[in-house]
């Protein structure tokens, strides 16, 4: 596992290194600050992060074999590999959407969200900024319906080299035009607004990959143009134990 997670890194920095290069969605210095704070969350905050996750997968698996019957699970894991790498698609993100969605809305939960929105300057290492209870809810509970239904290891594998490009891209400073794409998939520009610290944009574009979500909740912000200011008022350390450890600190004042 530890060599799968710095192969995956390195080879996310050689796409992404270029390219946020080449098609700046806004010009920066090549270092920018804070950038070892996500450099840790990247290369030692992962392991924590992967452990929830896969916890949570087994959990779904004994969910699976207590109450799913064995022939729906028959019957999914027989529908054509594009028609479930879709499914699971669609049935992770209404669980993402929503998850994420209670991490802004409830106040206890903020807190430990805030520090994914404490990114001031959006690219392919911040999208790693992100506390790891925070990453396990919205990651690991969102895979729990799609593994107890059975769909296979190949859609599985499929989807999860398609998230992780996905979800670098649209953390990424690159302009890509996706042009009427952007409706069907959240664009770098749809999830830049996300994270914009300007008071129309709160609590917007929830959806990790389908903007439809949004549109249907009445939560999208379609513009063309990247917003100019990132970040939260929320105030959040740029060290990385506090980050990790106030949230929790936090939640026990409550
Ligand atoms: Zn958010």
């Amino acid at each position: 596992m530890i060599l799968d997670i710095f192969q995956k890194f390195l080879i996310m920095m050689i796409i992404f290194v270029p390219l946020e290069h080449l098609l700046p969605i806004h010009k920066k210095k090549a270092l920018r600050s804070h950038w070892k704070v996500d450099l840790g969350y990247a290369l030692g905050v992962v392991f924590i992060t992967s452990f929830g996750i896969l916890s949570l997968i087994v959990v779904s698996l004994i969910i699976s074999e207590l109450f799913v019957p064995q022939t729906l699970k028959t019957w999914v894991s027989e529908l054509p590999l594009l028609v479930q790498i879709s499914a699971i698609m669609i049935i992770a993100d209404i669980g993402y959407y929503w998850i994420h969605r209670m991490f802004h809305e409830v106040p206890a939960l903020w807190h430990y969200h805030a520090v994914h929105h404490s990114i001031e300057e959006m690219d392919w290492l911040a999208a790693h900024r992100v506390h790891p209870i925070d990453q396990i809810m919205t990651r690991g509970v969102s895979l729990i319906i799609p593994y107890a239904l059975g769909f296979t290891p190949a859609a599985f594998a499929s989807w999860g080299i398609f998230f992780s490009l996905h979800s670098y891209l649209k953390h990424s400073n690159v302009n890509i035009p996706f042009g009427p794409l952007r409706w069907i998939l959240a664009s770098p520009i749809y999830h830049h607004w996300h994270h914009a610290n300007i008071e129309r944009a709160f609590d917007k574009n929830y959806a990790g990959q389908l903007p439809v979500l949004d549109i249907i909740f009445n939560t999208a912000i379609m513009d063309r143009d990247a917003p100019d200011k990132y970040g939260t008022d929320h105030p959040v350390s740029n060290h990385l134990g506090w980050q990790l450890l106030n949230p929790i600190l936090k939640r026990t004042e409550n």
